[in-house]
């Protein structure tokens, strides 16, 4: 049985090595930062809202087949057992200015696979708002998804330990048992500008407050010239209102005056975000806040890097599969990206040659 070694346990990481075991690999996983962690900016995954939203247009179609892999796997996910922190949930979508022609923008793009998808009629859509579609889409508790995939991939006999590498041939030293390793998934997200020197990774950092508001059961997002606001529910009760999206910005820490604007755009677009008695007067002072938060999207010129490579250790060749630069759709793309990261494992394995890409 081939024995992988997988550097990284965020959603791309953790995703990736149970698609691994599945495929009849014993997978170990080698990370720095591990699910159920006090969050840090430098572990992006806790951070997020998140929802199945996908953000790829005609530009992209790559990422929009993971993306639309990735609906259906978890749409199955859910239909299997409605106990895991995945749900199905109604989303509007409001956008400002004209509605783009053709049919691979992105709202006409969700169109495709999201189930009861329609446009906005006239009617429905508030001031300054020109289109939008509403349809169901699946929204992730992240906080609560992470363990999960954990205990998944524990439960099937993966292994993890915990280790900073500056690079990629060091996660083989972590432990003598990863010295003879077959294959190594690099899925270390904004850490491949040190582990690989991958310079075209870059944040693009997100802001965002978390309301308790468990009667909301659906999310919204507007989007316009300086506007990108959104409202994600968690089965937990929790709504994460967002958003900022500031390219090269590492600021770790919430700022008040961003804060200000998040609450104050969201509540515009969501007035139910208040109890129904406090909704009338509509003050940000009335939002039920749990969490101010700040993460970094781990974005990546030329969108993720899904290639595989190889390094040469004590005489040996490895392959290395590269698995990330997944920005902020790292979730709804994560089981259509592990699926071809298994596939490049597995070509490398059978001598494909060395920097085949997906
Ligand atoms: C505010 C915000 C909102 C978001 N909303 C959504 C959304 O709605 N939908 C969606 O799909 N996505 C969303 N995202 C994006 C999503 O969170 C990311 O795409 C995803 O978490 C990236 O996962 P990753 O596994 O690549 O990286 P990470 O989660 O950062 O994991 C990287 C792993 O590599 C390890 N690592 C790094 N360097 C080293 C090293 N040198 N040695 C050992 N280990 C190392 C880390 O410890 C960690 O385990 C959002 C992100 C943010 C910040």
């Amino acid at each position: 049985m081939p024995h992988i070694v997988v550097i990284g346990a965020g959603v791309v990481g953790l995703s990736t090595a149970i698609r691994l075991q599945e495929a009849g690999h014993k997978v170990t996983i080698v990370a720095r930062d591990l699910p159920g962690d006090p969050k840090n900016i430098k572990y992006t995954s806790p951070w997020a809202g998140a929802h199945h939203v996908s953000v790829a247009t005609g530009a992209d179609m790559r990422l929009h087949e993971f993306d639309k892999e990735t609906f259906g796997v978890m749409s199955e996910m859910i239909k299997a057992d409605p106990s895991l922190p995945l749900i199905f949930a109604p989303q509007i979508e409001y956008r400002e200015g004209p509605r783009p022609e053709g049919d691979t923008d992105q709202v006409s793009l969700l169109g495709r696979y999201h189930p009861d998808f329609r446009r906005l009629e006239p009617s429905e859509l508030p001031e300054e708002i020109q289109h939008g579609a509403a349809f169901t889409c699946i929204l992730i508790d992240t906080p609560h998804y992470l363990p999960y995939l954990l205990k998944r991939f524990k439960s099937k006999g993966g292994v993890t330990h915990r280790a900073t590498v500056p690079d990629i041939a060091s996660a083989l030293s972590v432990s003598p048992e990863l010295a003879l390793a077959d294959a190594i998934v690099h899925s270390t997200g904004l850490g491949a500008r040190e582990t690989v020197g991958d310079k075209d990774v870059f944040p693009t950092r997100g802001q965002l407050v978390i309301v308790r508001a468990p009667w909301i059961k659906g999310g919204k997002t507007r989007l316009g010239q300086g506007v990108y606001t959104y409202t994600i529910p968690r089965k937990s009760g929790d709504v994460v209102i967002g958003g900022s999206a500031d390219a090269n910005d590492w600021d770790p820490t919430p700022r008040p005056e961003l804060t200000e604007k998040i609450k104050r755009l969201g509540l515009a677009m969501h007035p139910e975000l208040l109890p129904p008695e406090k909704r009338a007067a509509g003050r940000i002072e009335d939002l039920d806040v749990v969490e101010l938060a700040a993460g970094l999207r781990p974005t990546r010129k030329g969108g993720i890097r899904l290639e595989s490579d190889e390094i040469a250790v004590g005489g040996r060749k490895i392959p290395v599969i590269h698995n990330y630069g997944h920005g902020g759709y790292g979730y709804q793309s994560s089981w259509g990206t592990a699926r071809a990261a298994v596939q490049l494992v597995e070509g490398a394995l059978a001598g494909a040659p060395v920097h085949s890409k997906l």
